[in-house]
């Protein structure tokens, strides 16, 4: 069975429309129907059906008895004029039509008409007006042609239209741009900051723009690329991007087009969109808010929703099954990475992930500069001001508020958006519905700052602890701030000593909040959450306690069921104490040795926390400049390698 679903047009974000196109019968029905009544119209026009037409051999005979006065041939018309039966009654006219292509005399002598006859008679021959003629003699082989380039022309304005619409695979609510399409092709010039993101982007544009020269070398090119960010942080501007600088075909297809459907059309909507896509390869695919359809599976009450399933089981499908010579790569964009299936994350599927980050001060202003392009500005703006003040706004949140300006401006009559049209509008975009991310206020700032120094200062100088690569108080995943270090167990085999300094740097943040503000927000609770966790491997799984010594003591709490205990470790109560009582000894001296650092360093601290809130982003570059002020020795680096 097939099912009909209704094809109702429905506005995308770029303001391009899925027209409702009449199926193709129905066009093929009326173009005939227009081309029969044209041939009958010109039927009509043009054949004669007067009640005096006479044959050609009945004209013959007519000639031949000498009843004939005068002919006047019109191209094949014969307009015959009789001699009158009596003396001054009105001459009798008659209508024929000659054989094409031969004359009129040599037709009527093959009918047996003598010459004498024929010389009686008068024949005068009319040509036809050039236009006239040329049109009747044309038109019969004219008119199925212009019919057809019609019904041509008709059939390639359905397909090309608007660019950014259904082609013709069936239902799929898959929207195409063609890089063809010139207004809609944007590119990385286009998308502001997001340098590193753009950085690993740029491997795809490579592949796709040159594919044989990696499929030459042999090398696998990801299939699948994820990317995440907060709203509005631009990932379906740079998945576009990623298409306009290479070149190629850009499907999009959202995840929430699916979530209405009925069972079974999901899954053979992405069937249709890989086969569009791999016919016009190389392409991207791009699967906006995968997360409606990606969710974990099997969660949930009901064990989670049919179709959503069908559809994600059907992506999987899809992407195992193209080899990467298909030149193919599947972009996906969510802002909820945490709940996607692991299915989706494995090696052959979206393995690759591009983070997109807030945007941090110099990159506000870019970002202000770039939707203030074809926006009047006053003199009085400045840019570097509103940048200033919108810590905590995503791209989209920027350029609502430029939009903001220009309407406050619209509305005072004036012909030039002013600073205090932006500054005005600052308000109107934190309020309003269309928010998405958070506005730090002054006193939250500081407080990151301070957070995020106590970190970095605690890293800096234990000499165990990882070298700092980053600092910032743009907002990051769920953190508030960001202190970028390398993952331990990624740079060597851990020593107790590494784990106590990492536990001690965990714990900075906590500390410089309670000697800063003498209070504590909640702002830690996720570093005293590893902090603890740390510890409590420390104990029961790395043998590093010395109340208990080099045993492995599964640290979880025994379950019993049934009254029974049914946890393999059988551990007495007095153990569990001890192993609590071990933790809590290393946390706090992880918190002394923490205070420490930032009572001896307090110089370098207030210093770093003052030049956070004025930068909001420390590079590594600058930052190495404030711990050589204070004598800090500088750590060496290790190769990054970003999580
Ligand atoms: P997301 O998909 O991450 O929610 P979008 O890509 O839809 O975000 O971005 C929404 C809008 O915000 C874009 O159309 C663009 O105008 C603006 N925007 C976001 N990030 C940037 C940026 N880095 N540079 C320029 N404009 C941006
Ligand atoms: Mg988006
Ligand atoms: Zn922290």
């Amino acid at each position: 069975m097939k099912l009909d679903i209704p094809n109702k047009p429905k506005n995308n974000k770029d303001g391009s429309k899925k027209p409702n196109t009449p199926s193709l019968m129905t066009q093929l029905f009326s173009a005939l129907l227009v081309f029969a009544l044209v041939s009958i119209l010109f039927d009509t026009y043009f054949t004669p059906h007067e009640d005096n037409q006479i044959t050609l051999s009945e004209t013959a005979t007519l000639v031949a008895e000498g009843q004939v006065s005068n002919i006047l041939v019109k191209g094949e018309k014969l307009d015959i004029t009789l001699i009158p039966a009596s003396e001054g009654a009105v001459p009798v006219e008659k209508v024929s039509k000659k054989e094409a292509g031969t004359a009129l005399s040599e037709t009527l002598v093959n009918y047996g008409v003598t010459t004498e006859a024929l010389q009686a008679i008068n024949i005068e021959i009319d040509e036809p007006s050039g236009f006239a003629y040329w049109l009747g003699q044309l038109a019969p082989f004219l008119l199925p042609l212009i019919g057809l380039i019609f019904i041509i022309w008709f059939f390639m304005k359905q397909v090309k239209g608007t660019n950014m619409k259904a082609m013709a695979f069936g239902d799929s609510k898959a929207r195409v741009i063609l890089p063809s399409n010139k207004e809609k092709r944007i590119t990385f010039k286009d998308v502001a900051g997001n340098r590193e993101a753009k950085q690993e982007l740029e491997e795809m544009v490579e592949f796709l723009k040159n594919p044989k020269k990696f499929i030459d070398m042999g090398a696998k090119i990801p299939k699948g690329v994820l990317m995440t960010g907060r709203p509005g942080t631009g990932k379906t501007m740079l998945a576009r991007a990623v298409a306009g600088e290479a070149r190629v075909p850009f499907f999009y297809l959202s995840g929430s087009d699916f979530v209405e459907m009925f069972v079974g059309v999901g899954a053979s909507r992405v069937r249709d969109l890989f086969k569009m896509a791999k016919k016009m390869s190389p392409a991207i695919i791009f699967i906006d808010e995968i997360d409606a359809v990606g969710r974990s599976r099997g969660v949930g009450i009901g064990g989670g929703n049919d179709e959503r399933e069908q559809t994600l089981n059907q992506i999987l499908v899809e992407m195992d099954g193209f080899e990467s010579n298909e030149k193919l790569i599947v972009m996906a964009a969510t802002n909820r990475s945490d709940v996607l299936d692991p299915a989706l994350l494995r090696p052959g599927r979206f393995d690759r992930r591009v983070m997109l980050e807030l945007p941090d001060r110099p990159d506000r202003k870019k970002i202000l500069e770039i939707h203030a392009r074809k926006k009047p500005l006053d003199t009085d703006v400045d840019l570097q001001v509103v940048a200033e003040r919108t810590a905590g706004f995503s791209g989209a949140d920027l350029e609502s508020l430029m939009n903001e300006g220009a309407i406050l401006a619209a509305l005072n009559k004036r012909k030039k958006i002013t600073q205090q049209d932006l500054l005005d509008s600052l308000e109107k975009v934190m309020i309003g519905p269309k928010r998405q991310s958070h506005l730090a206020s002054e006193h939250e700032k500081k407080v990151t700052a301070y957070h995020e120094a106590g970190h970095a200062i605690v890293a800096s100088v234990l000499p165990n602890a990882d070298p700092v690569h980053k600092v910032t108080i743009i907002p990051r995943g769920r953190a508030g701030g960001f202190t970028m270090k390398l993952p331990l167990d990624e740079r060597r085999l851990p020593t107790r000593s590494v784990y106590e300094d990492d536990i001690a740097m965990g714990l900075g943040g906590y500390v410089a909040e309670e000697k800063i503000f003498g209070d504590i927000t909640t702002g830690p609770s996720n570093d005293l959450k590893v902090a603890t966790a740390t510890a409590r491997d420390m104990v029961t799984k790395f043998g590093m306690s010395d109340e208990i010594g080099p045993i492995v003591v599964d640290g979880k709490a025994a379950q019993t069921i049934f009254g029974e205990r049914v946890d393999g470790s059988h551990r007495s109560e007095k153990m569990l104490e001890t192993i609590d009582s071990e933790i809590s000894k290393i946390i706090k001296r992880g918190l002394e040795r923490a205070r420490k650092v930032i009572e001896d360093y307090n110089d370098a601290f207030i210093e770093i926390a003052e030049t956070l809130l004025q930068v909001e982003t420390l590079e590594q570059s600058d930052y190495n400049k404030i711990l050589e002020k204070y004598g800090i020795p500088i750590k060496e680096l290790p190769k990054m390698k970003e999580a």
